[in-house]
C-alpha cells in the first residue's frame, strides 16, 4: 500500500487530520469537493467553515469538558484550536473566533505545507485501497452517502438526527422517579429495571402539554427538509395533533406501577433510557423536539422527577449524515468491514466544530501511526478526547445512537465523587486534573 493519506473533506475534521497527518512525516493528498459542488450550509471554497455559529463555546479547561477538549487539542499542536486563538473575538468565557478570518487562515496553513497536496473533486465512491480518512461531515454528499449505505447496510446511515434530550443521571429525583421497564420486560434484573419513569398527574399533564405547544421553536435552514417526515416526529407536533396524543405515545402510561404510591395510578408517564454503558446518562425516550434550548429546559424540568435535572445535551432534529460507529468502527476508529477506511469528524456522531476537529486530530495521527507502521492507542477514556472516541466506538448504545458533544457524563466517574463528598464544581476540576495528567503521558509516549 502506499505511503499516501487520502483525507476526503476539508472540514473542521479533515483539515485537522491532514495537518497532524503532514506535522508526522506522512504525505497527504486533502480531497475537497467546494467550492464546485455545493452544500445548502457552506458559503465559500474554504476549509474549515463554520457554518453557522461563530463559537467553539466554553474555554474553562478547568470545569468544562469542552474547554478541556480545547486543552487537549493545543497540547497536541491542534491546527484548529491554534488558529482560532489567533482570531479570536472578545465573548466572555467562550471561545468565538472571526470566522473567515478564521477559515482563511486554516486554508493558507494548509495550502503552504509542503506535505499536503489538494484535489478539487467529489469523491463518489468508497475507496477500495489505499489509506483513507473520510471526515465529510454532516452534509456529506449524496453520491458517497449512498455508497457508504451500500457497504455498510442502510440501518447504519442516518440522514437526520433526532435527539432526545440527555440528562445527567445523578441529578433525577429518584423519591419521585422509579426503576422498571414496562411490563416488566427482560431476563435479567438489570434489563427489568432499564428505564427510569417519572409519573404525571392530569393536570401536571395538561400543564406541560400547554407550555409545549406555547414554547418557541426553531425553524430549519431553507433546503434542510428533504427525506425529514421518514424520522421521528418533533414532541410538539404530536401535541399540535391533539392534546392526548403524548399520552396514547412515548407518555403512555401503561404497563407500570409507580414504585413510591403503588395504588395511585398515573396519567401519564415519560420514560427515561440508559444512553451509555457507564449509566451516568438518560434520554428522554421519544422526545426529539424542535424547541429553542431555553425553553426545552424549563418545559422538561416540569416533568416530576426532572425538576432539578441538568441536561448533557437538549433535543434537536438536524440534517445529519452519520453513521452508527458502536457498531461499524473499532478503537482506531477505522471501518471494521474495510480497516484502510477511517471515519472522523460529525460523521461519525460526534457533534460540534471542537468534537468534529478533535476527531480529526485522533484520525490523522492513528493513520500516521499506521502508515509509519505503528499503532497509536486511544487516549485514556478519562480524557476528553478519549471519552468522546470511546463513546462513539463502544460506549453509547448502539440502537439508540445519536450525535453527541463532549460532557462530563462520558467520563468514568471519580471514585471519590461516588459518595457525594465533593461539589459538583470541585468534582469537575478533579475531571480535569485527571484527564490532563493521562493526555500528557498519551502525548509524551509518542515521542
Ligand atoms: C446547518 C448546520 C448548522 C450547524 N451549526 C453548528 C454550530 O453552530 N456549531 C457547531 O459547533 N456545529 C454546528 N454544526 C455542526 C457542524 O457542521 C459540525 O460541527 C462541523 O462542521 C463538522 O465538521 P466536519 O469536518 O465533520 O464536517 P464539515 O465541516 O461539514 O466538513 C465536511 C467537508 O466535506 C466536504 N464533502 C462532503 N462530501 C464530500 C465528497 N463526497 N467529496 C469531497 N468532499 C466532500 C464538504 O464540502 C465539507 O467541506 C452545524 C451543522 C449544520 C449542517
Amino acid at each position: 500500500m502506499s505511503d499516501t493519506l487520502h483525507i476526503i473533506g476539508g472540514g473542521m475534521a479533515g483539515s485537522e487530520a491532514a495537518w497532524q497527518a503532514a506535522q508526522a512525516g506522512v504525505p497527504v493528498v486533502l480531497h475537497e469537493m467546494r467550492p464546485k459542488v455545493a452544500t445548502f450550509a457552506h458559503q465559500s471554497g474554504d476549509f474549515a467553515e463554520m457554518v453557522c455559529s461563530n463559537s467553539f463555546r466554553s474555554d474553562d479547561d478547568e470545569r468544562n469538558a469542552v474547554g478541556l477538549l480545547h486543552w487537549e487539542m493545543r497540547a497536541a499542536g491542534g491546527l484548529i484550536m491554534g488558529t482560532a486563538d489567533r482570531h479570536s473575538l472578545p465573548a466572555g468565557g467562550a471561545l468565538a473566533v472571526d470566522r473567515e478570518a478564521f477559515s482563511q487562515a486554516v486554508t493558507a496553513a494548509l495550502r503552504s505545507h509542503p506535505l499536503i497536496s489538494f484535489a478539487d473533486e467529489e469523491i463518489t465512491e468508497l475507496p477500495t485501497s489505499g489509506h483513507w480518512i473520510i471526515a465529510t461531515g454532516p452534509l456529506t454528499s449524496g453520491a458517497l452517502a449512498d455508497s457508504i449505505r451500500t457497504t455498510t447496510g442502510a440501518e447504519s446511515l442516518a440522514f437526520f438526527d433526532a435527539i432526545a434530550p440527555i440528562v445527567y443521571a445523578e441529578t433525577i429525583d429518584m423519591d419521585i422517579a422509579w426503576r422498571q421497564s414496562r411490563y416488566d420486560k427482560g431476563e435479567t434484573e438489570e434489563e427489568r429495571t432499564a428505564y427510569i419513569n417519572c409519573p404525571m398527574t392530569k393536570a401536571e399533564y395538561e400543564a406541560f402539554i400547554d407550555a409545549l405547544l406555547a414554547a418557541e421553536k426553531t425553524e430549519f435552514h431553507a433546503g434542510e427538509t428533504a427525506g425529514y417526515f421518514d424520522g421521528c416526529l418533533p414532541i410538539e407536533v404530536m401535541a399540535e395533533r391533539g392534546r392526548e396524543t403524548l399520552r396514547h405515545g412515548p407518555m403512555k402510561p401503561v404497563g407500570l406501577t409507580n414504585a413510591h404510591k403503588p395504588e395511585e395510578k398515573a396519567y401519564a408517564v415519560v420514560q427515561l433510557r440508559r444512553d451509555n454503558a457507564l449509566g451516568t446518562l438518560y434520554n428522554i425516550v421519544g422526545f426529539q423536539t424542535k424547541m429553542k434550548y431555553g425553553a426545552q429546559t424549563s418545559v422538561f424540568k416540569m416533568i416530576p422527577g426532572l425538576q432539578n435535572a441538568s441536561f448533557a445535551r437538549l433535543g434537536g432534529i438536524h440534517r445529519n449524515t452519520f453513521i452508527n460507529s458502536p457498531t461499524l468502527l473499532d478503537d482506531q476508529m477505522r471501518l471494521k468491514l474495510r480497516p484502510n477506511l477511517r471515519f472522523a469528524g460529525q460523521i461519525t456522531g460526534v457533534e460540534g466544530y471542537v468534537e468534529s476537529a478533535a476527531m480529526g486530530l485522533l484520525a490523522g495521527r492513528m493513520a500516521a501511526a499506521e502508515i509509519k507502521g505503528g499503532c497509536l492507542p486511544p487516549p485514556a477514556p478519562e480524557t476528553a478526547m478519549g471519552s468522546l472516541v470511546n463513546h462513539i466506538t463502544g460506549g453509547a448504545e448502539a440502537k439508540s445512537f445519536q450525535p453527541m458533544n463532549v460532557n462530563f457524563g462520558l467520563f468514568p466517574p471519580l471514585e471519590e465523587a461516588r459518595g457525594g463528598r465533593k461539589g459538583r464544581k470541585d468534582r469537575y476540576k478533579g475531571y480535569t486534573d485527571r484527564a490532563k495528567e493521562l493526555f500528557t503521558h498519551w502525548l509524551a509516549a509518542q515521542g
